[in-house]
C-alpha cells in the first residue's frame, strides 16, 4: 500500500461538492490532457460527457454538469473567479458552444453533449463518467472515470491516486503504525512523525508553509460566509444564517477587515453558550459558501468542509493553543488520519454515506485538537476513535440533491462531537480502551457495504424523500 500526503486529504476546493463537483471537474482535465497526449485539441470535432449513478441522480444540484463543461473549458478550479461562473456557464448555454480546453471552440448542446444518465450505473463505482471526444478524420477517443470521494478520480485500470501516491520512510497504514513508528523513532508528538514522512514530498519548511496557506484561506472562507446574506442557490430557499449569527455574536463590537474580525471575535464573550454559537457560526459559514460555489478547504470532502475549520478557528479563538505552530500541527494529524479513513475504508458518501463524510471529518478535528492540546499519540487515535464511534451508520440524503439540508448543520454537529472527543481522550487513558481506531475504521467500512443504497448520496431515501422539495 502506497502512501496518501496530507495535503491530498485537505486540500483547496471549489463548493459545492468534492465527489460531485472537484471529482467531474478533475476528470474533465484529465481528459483533455488524454486528448493532447493522444492527439490535438485543434482536431476534434465534437466532445461529450455522461453521468451515471449518484453523479446523475444528484448531479444537477451538486453542480456535475457545470465541473463538467467548465473542465473541458480549460478553467482551473483553485483559481477560477467563482464570482463569475454563472456567467460562463449561461455563455456556454445560450451560445451552444464550448471552448474546449481554451483552444478550440466546438458545438455544445446541454443534454446532448452533456448527458445525465438517471436510470443507469457503471458496475465499477457508484460515481461514473464517460468523456469521449469525436476527432475529424472520425477516430474516436472514450475514457470512463470515476470519482471516489474527496475530489480524487480514479480509472478502472489504476485505483490509487495519481501521481501523488509514494511510500514514505515510515508508512502508517493503520492506527497501529502510528504508535509503532512514535515509539521507534521516540517521538513524543505523532505530529513530528507526520512532517518526517511528510518529507517523501517537500522539505518541512514548504509543508509549514503548505499548513498556514491552509489556514489562510480557512480564516478568509469564514470570514466570506460570515459577510453575506441572502438565499442559497439551488430553489430549496434555504437562509444564509451565518452572518446573522455573527452580528448577534459580536454585538456592538465593529470591524473593518478580516484580521480586526478575527481579534473581535477573539475579544468577544467566552461562556459556554456563546463559544458553542461562535462553533456552530464558523461551521455554517464555510459550509454556506460551499453551498455557492465558493472556495472552500476540502477536508476530506466538500459537504463536510465546516468541520475542521470551525474546530481549529475555536482553538485559535478560544483557547491557549493558538500557536502558528500548532496550526501546522493540527493540520498535519487531522490530514494523517483522513488519510487512515482513505486507504482503510472509505471518504466517499456514494460508497459509505455519511459518515463517510461528516463522521471522517469529526475524527480528523478530534485528533487535531487533541494534539494541539498536548494529547500523547495513543489519546489522538483514541479521540479519532470516539468521533467516529458515534458516527457509525449516518446516511447521506441531501433533500433536492443539494448540499444544504442536512449537510450545512451537520457540520456544527460534526465540530461540537469532535471538541467532546477530544476532552474526553484528554482525560482518559487510552490503554484502557476497549475499541482501537483501526477497529472503528473496519467498523465503518462494514457498515458501508451494508448500507441500502438509498442513504448512498443518491437523494432517494431518508430526508431526501420525507421533504417535499417544493414545500421548501
Ligand atoms: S448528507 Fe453528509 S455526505 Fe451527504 S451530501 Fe450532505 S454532508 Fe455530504
Amino acid at each position: 500500500m502506497e502512501s496518501i500526503s496530507v495535503f491530498e486529504i485537505i486540500k483547496v476546493g471549489i463548493g459545492p461538492s468534492s465527489s460531485h463537483t472537484m471529482g467531474p471537474w478533475n476528470a474533465a482535465e484529465m481528459f483533455l490532457d488524454e486528448i493532447k497526449r493522444t492527439n490535438s485539441l485543434q482536431n476534434v470535432k465534437e466532445v461529450f460527457v455522461e453521468f451515471f449513478g449518484s453523479l446523475a441522480k444528484t448531479g444537477v444540484g451538486h453542480g456535475t454538469d457545470i465541473a463538467a463543461m467548465l473542465g473541458l473549458a480549460g478553467e482551473n478550479f483553485k483559481e477560477i473567479d467563482t464570482d463569475k461562473i454563472d456567467e460562463k456557464i449561461a455563455h456556454i448555454k445560450n451560445t451552444s458552444q464550448l471552448n474546449l480546453g481554451g483552444e478550440k471552440v466546438l458545438p455544445f448542446v446541454y443534454g446532448e453533449n452533456l448527458i445525465l444518465n438517471m436510470d443507469k450505473s457503471l458496475d465499477f463505482h457508484p460515481n461514473g463518467m464517460i468523456f469521449k471526444a469525436v476527432f475529424n478524420n472520425g477516430e474516436i477517443l472514450e475514457r470512463d472515470y470515476y470519482s471516489v470521494g474527496g475530489g480524487f478520480v480514479a480509472t478502472k485500470e489504476d485505483n490509487s491516486i495519481k501521481d501523488n501516491c509514494i511510500r514514505t520512510v515510515y508508512p502508517c497504514h493503520k492506527g497501529e503504525d502510528i504508535i509503532k513508528y512514535c515509539e521507534k523513532l521516540g517521538v513524543e508528538k505523532f505530529s513530528d512523525l507526520v512532517y518526517i514522512n511528510e518529507e517523501a514530498w517537500r522539505t518541512k519548511e514548504e509543508t509549514r508553509a503548505e499548513a498556514l496557506y491552509i489556514w489562510q484561506q480557512i480564516k478568509e472562507c469564514i470570514y466570506k460566509g460570515i459577510s453575506k446574506e441572502g438565499i442559497l442557490p439551488g430553489g430549496l430557499n434555504v437562509s444564509r444564517r451565518a452572518a446573522d449569527f455573527n452580528r448577534k455574536l459580536l454585538g456592538e463590537k465593529s470591524y473593518q477587515n478580516l484580521d480586526e474580525w478575527l481579534q473581535a471575535v477573539k475579544n468577544s464573550d467566552k461562556n459556554f453558550n456563546q463559544i458553542t454559537r461562535w462553533i456552530s457560526c464558523f461551521a455554517l459559514a464555510v459550509n454556506e459558501e460551499n453551498a455557492s460555489f465558493g472556495r472552500i478547504i476540502t477536508a476530506p470532502t466538500n459537504g463536510a468542509s465546516g468541520v475542521i475549520p470551525a474546530v481549529l478557528m475555536y482553538s485559535q479563538t478560544f483557547t491557549e493553543f493558538n500557536t502558528e505552530e500548532d496550526i501546522v500541527k493540527f493540520i498535519l494529524v487531522a490530514g494523517e488520519i483522513g488519510t487512515l479513513f482513505k486507504k482503510n475504508a472509505t471518504i466517499s458518501a456514494a460508497m459509505g454515506g455519511c459518515q463517510a463524510e461528516i463522521g471522517v471529518s469529526s475524527a480528523m478535528a478530534a485528533a487535531g485538537l487533541t494534539e494541539i492540546s498536548g494529547g500523547t499519540p495513543a489519546q489522538v487515535l483514541m479521540a479519532a476513535e470516539i468521533a467516529m464511534e458515534h458516527h457509525l451508520g449516518l446516511t447521506c440524503d441531501p433533500i433536492g440533491g443539494l448540499v444544504q439540508i442536512p449537510c450545512i448543520e451537520r457540520n456544527s454537529m460534526g465540530a461540537m462531537k469532535a471538541i467532546t472527543a477530544a476532552h474526553i481522550a484528554l482525560e482518559s487513558d487510552p490503554s484502557k480502551a476497549r475499541v482501537s481506531l483501526d477497529q472503528v475504521i473496519k467498523s465503518m467500512w462494514e457498515t458501508a457495504l451494508d448500507m441500502n443504497n438509498k442513504y448512498k448520496e443518491t437523494s432517494e431515501g431518508g430526508l431526501a424523500v420525507a421533504v417535499n422539495v417544493a414545500e421548501c
